[in-house]
Parts: structure tokens; sequence; C-alpha cells
């Protein structure tokens, strides 16, 4: 039987819901607005996107939301300056500073200057090591939106053999230790596989739940799985365009195979794509009820 498809859009859609219920809710009650500052250096046409996404769902959620657009030649100096700026504004609770930067600035650096409090990103070193020791304040967006996907589809993730293909800072580890951890919508068995892994089927083929984060177009074929996983593909690769311009964008998993194994799905796009900048919300209310003393 094909799988069912677990939608990305329709989950974020109800987290959304509920959000702006909560924000509403805040305000009335709190006098409280989120509020979330996106800095964005350069004029890169993907990252220009993603952070009007970002000001556009802050807009809708009734999230307050500053932009600040620096020229590509803003020196590492002024751009310290800025966060620290923002670091001490008490209208602002959470800090994303859209990455990648241009090359002259030092990425690591910018990013350790926010304040792990309005790491909304949950980047900062102080706020992976607080997810390392199960105590976390931030679960960085698009893990956290990953373990929304299985919870809110119902996919048992106790016990679970949890396999991941992809160990990055970003995606692979932090989506281990997030399901590592001793607590509800955790406590899975996890495996992380990588370029130097032996025999990946071996491991693949034996996962509950498969996750795969590697930006390699279908590299998990149909016989890697076995029947009856879960999938999730956080995969995004574009293939090309069409003849109106319009992206064609395809997974890490070839979708058409494995669904005809796989008990539930994520399609690309549309599965954890929409998740991310919905989970960036999430944390940005967390942060400013966390600064309220209200969490
Ligand atoms: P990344 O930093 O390039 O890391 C890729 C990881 O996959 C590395 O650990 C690499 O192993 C591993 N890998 C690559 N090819 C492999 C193979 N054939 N077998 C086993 N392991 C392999 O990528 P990322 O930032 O984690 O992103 C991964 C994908 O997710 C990309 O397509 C990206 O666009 C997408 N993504 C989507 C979202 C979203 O919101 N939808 C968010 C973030 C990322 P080594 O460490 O050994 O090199």
């Amino acid at each position: 039987m094909p799988a069912e498809i677990i939608s990305g859009t329709e989950i974020a859609k109800e987290i959304r819901e509920e959000l702006k219920q909560e924000i509403a809710e805040v305000k009335e009650k709190h006098n409280l607005v989120p509020g979330l500052v996106t800095v964005l250096v350069g004029e890169d046409p993907a990252s220009q996107v993603y952070v009007g996404q970002k000001e556009k769902t802050s807009h809708a959620l009734g999230i307050y939301s500053e932009r600040h657009d620096l020229p590509a030649d803003t020196t590492q100096e002024d751009l310290l300056a800025l966060i620290d700026k923002l670091n001490k504004d008490p209208k602002i609770h959470g800090i994303l500073v859209q990455l990648p930067l241009p090359k002259h600035i030092n990425e690591t650096e910018v990013l350790y200057a926010i304040d792990p409090k309005k790491d909304v990103d949950g980047f900062h070193p102080v706020n992976v090591g607080k997810l390392m020791i199960g105590e976390p304040d931030y679960l960085p967006c698009t893990p956290h939106g990953i373990q929304q996907l299985l919870i809110r589809s119902g996919v048992k993730i106790e016990g679970a053999e949890v396999v991941i293909v992809g160990r990055s800072n970003i995606v692979g580890k932090p989506i281990a230790n997030i399901l590592l951890q001793k607590r509800e919508g955790a406590n899975a068995t996890v495996t992380v596989c990588h370029t130097r892994s032996k025999d990946m089927s071996f491991h693949t083929k034996r996962a509950d739940i498969l996750i795969v984060a590697a930006g390699r177009p279908k590299a998990i074929t149909a016989d890697m799985v076995k029947d009856g996983v879960v999938v999730i593909d956080v995969g995004v690769n574009q293939l090309g365009e069409t003849p109106e311009g319009k992206r064609i964008l395809c997974g890490d998993v070839d979708f058409d195979a494995v669904k005809e194994k796989a008990k539930a799905i994520t399609p690309v796009p549309g599965g954890v794509g929409p998740m991310t900048i919905t989970m960036l919300m999430m944390n940005t209310v967390r942060a400013a009820k966390l600064a309220a003393g209200l969490d």
C-alpha cells in the first residue's frame, strides 16, 4: 500500500494557528508582543526570499518584526555593533542573522555575539550545549520541525530505531540529540550515518524512522529501506527550472519508489520546508515569554 503523505504544509498551518492564539493571549493578558529581528548582509537573492518569508509570517501571526538590510561591504565591526544594540533592545526577543554571510565576515564570531537568550536559531554554543545535556531553551528550527512532524503524525518515536543520514550542525547532529532526549516525543535509539559510514544500506534498512539530510538528490532508493519505514526527507535539491522559470525540486529520497514501501513519507516540497519558519516563530514566542518570566 502506498505511504501516507506527511504534509508539512498542513502541520505548519496547524501550529501557526496555535501560535497566533498564544500571541494574542500574551498580548492581551501581559501586554507582551514577541519581537523578531532579521539581519541580512548583501543581496543574495535566495536569502532575500527567506528573510521576506520570515517577515511575512511574523506579521501574519502578530509578531513585531524588524528587518535590517545591510550592504555587502558592511564590516564585521559594524555588524557586531548592530548585534550588540539588538541584544540590548527590549522590544526584540529573537535575533536572526541570515546565513551565509559575505566571505570577509567571520560567521562563527557573529553567531557567538548573539545573546543566547535571543538566539532563536538555536546555533549559539550555549544553546547547543543545553540541548546536549537535555535542558534546552530553544531547539534549532529544522530539527524541531522534524520532531513535530513525527509527533503530530502519530509516529511512535520512543524505542524506535532512528537512522539519520547526514551529520551537519544544523540538521543531522541536532535531530540526533533531540530524538535521543530522555523525554516524551524522543527516547529513540539513534544511528547517524555520513560519507565515511561503511555499508549505508545496512543501517538504512534497519530504520523504523529514516531521516535524510545529505543534500544528494534521490540518494535513498527503495532497496535501501524496509517495508513500513517512516521517511523524513530533509533534502532540497534543484534539478532545473520549468519553461516558466519555476524551480524543479527533489529531495534526497527517491520519493516515487520509496513511497510504495514506506508507511509514511514527507514530500519535497511541502514536507520539512514549511516547518522551519514555523518553528522560528515558536522560538520567538518562547524567547519573549522567557524574557518576561512567563515560561
Ligand atoms: P551539509 O552541511 O552539506 O551536510 C550533509 C551531510 O550529509 C554531511 O554530514 C555528509 O557527510 C552527509 N552526506 C552527504 N552525502 C552522503 C552520502 N552519499 N552518504 C552518506 N552521507 C552523506 O547539509 P545540511 O545543511 O545538513 O543540509 C542537508 C540537506 O537538507 C540539503 O539539501 C539542504 O538544502 C536541506 N535542508 C533543508 C532545510 C529545510 O528547511 N527544508 C533546512 C536545512 C537543510 P560528511 O559529514 O561525511 O561530509
